[in-house]
């Protein structure tokens, strides 16, 4: 992490933007927006809310996580820049209603440049809170579970990176290994299931793998074990940085397509990918069901056109794994150059 003092070139260099701060002692709101871009429209990001060592992480997090939005937004064709809030989360909060009203009045004064989301930390009942008070926000509990539809978006991505690699327009018999059988995992692997693909599954929380087990007749396997079974996909919707120098050399599974963030540990890990003949599905494109149901959700969109958009997840992957393919760079640096020519061009 560069040194504290360089905020400003290190947000230089990451091409912001705009960061903000509130401070109110009255609630103990200590909070952090970061716009990276307004190019295609509103920033749209959600809220992390957490407890950090020092601003200078919270600051950093922000910046990072403002700009993975832009790109994500931008490979998604929606109309939104990137943005993402970060509240430090006090030792003790004396009224949560006043605690979000405050931070909605915070995202008032920003006038609509940025639109928030639950995300880590936060839940969609307190999004109903920060309703009552702003206009900018979605994923309110109206809205409903984006699980579902990131895994319907995962689901898209592995359908396209079985065509690709495989050559096969079904998953019927297809293997699937799932590492994390949560919210999007299971809802995932239900999907597969009733496709006809054959799954194995992790997860640290047993009960959510023997719900699998019994439900869809899936093979469970230790966590520390998942990512080295032979099979055709391998579906990280678990943990970040799962993608590394010590994994990939044990991935027996030609195709990468999860919904877990940053899965690459570091940008070198995707030319890895590339070297070994994995097909990865990047992250970011893959696992954007979720921000483009709050997208659609906060204009008004039907259910119709929400799928639809989701389902340009497969088409949008189609033309990163064939430009991959014909250039010979990693998928992962082809879905960063898009989401660039998206952003400039668009
Ligand atoms: P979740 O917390 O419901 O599920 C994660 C699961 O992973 C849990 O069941 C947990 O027990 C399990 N897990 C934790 N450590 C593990 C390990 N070492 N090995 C195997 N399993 C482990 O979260 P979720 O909403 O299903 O999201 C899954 C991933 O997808 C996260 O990385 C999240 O950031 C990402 N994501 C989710 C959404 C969404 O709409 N929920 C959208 C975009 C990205």
């Amino acid at each position: 992490m560069p040194h504290r003092r360089d905020v400003f070139k290190h947000a230089e260099k990451l091409g912001f933007g705009e960061l903000h701060f509130k401070i109110d002692p009255e609630t103990q709101l200590f909070a952090i927006i970061a716009i990276h871009n307004l190019k295609r429209g509103p920033a749209l990001g959600g809220c992390r809310w957490r407890h950090y060592d020092n601003t200078g992480d919270a600051i950093y997090d922000a910046l990072r996580l403002a700009r993975g939005m832009t790109f994500k937004s931008a490979i998604s064709h929606l109309p939104h820049g990137g943005g993402k809030a970060v509240i430090i989360r006090p030792p003790k909060i004396l009224d949560k209603e006043k605690y979000f009203e405050s931070f909605a009045k915070f995202i008032n004064e920003l006038g609509g440049t940025y639109i928030t989301a639950a995300d880590s930390g936060t839940t969609v009942e307190e999004m109903d809170i920060i309703a009552k008070y702003t206009k900018y926000v979605t994923s309110t509990t109206k809205i409903g579970n984006p699980a579902i539809y990131t895994a319907h978006g995962v689901l898209r991505s592995i359908e396209a990176a079985v065509k690709f690699k495989l050559g096969k327009n079904s998953l019927k018999g297809i293997h699937i290994t799932i590492q994390g059988v949560g919210q999007v995992g299971y809802l995932l692997a239900k999907s597969c299931h009733e496709l006809g693909a054959t799954l194995t599954v992790s997860d640290v929380d047993e009960v959510s793998t023997e719900r699998c087990k019994k439900e869809f007749g899936a093979t469970v396997v230790s966590p520390n074990t998942i990512h080295t079974i032979k099979s055709d996909v391998f579906a990280p919707c678990a943990l970040g940085a799962v993608l590394n120098h010590h994994t990939i050399s044990k991935i027996h599974s030609p195709i990468i397509a999860g919904s877990a963030n940053n899965q690459l540990a570091e940008v070198s890990d995707g030319h890895l990918l590339h070297r070994l003949g994995i097909l990865y599905a990047p992250d970011f494109v893959a696992n954007a069901g979720g921000v483009i149901q709050a997208s659609a959700k906060y204009y008004g969109d039907t259910e119709e056109q929400l799928t639809k958009k989701i389902d340009g997840i497969y088409d949008t992957l189609m033309t990163i794994f064939e430009r991959s393919s014909k250039t010979h760079k990693s998928t992962s640096d082809i879905a960063d150059e898009l989401a660039m020519e998206i952003l400039e061009h668009e």
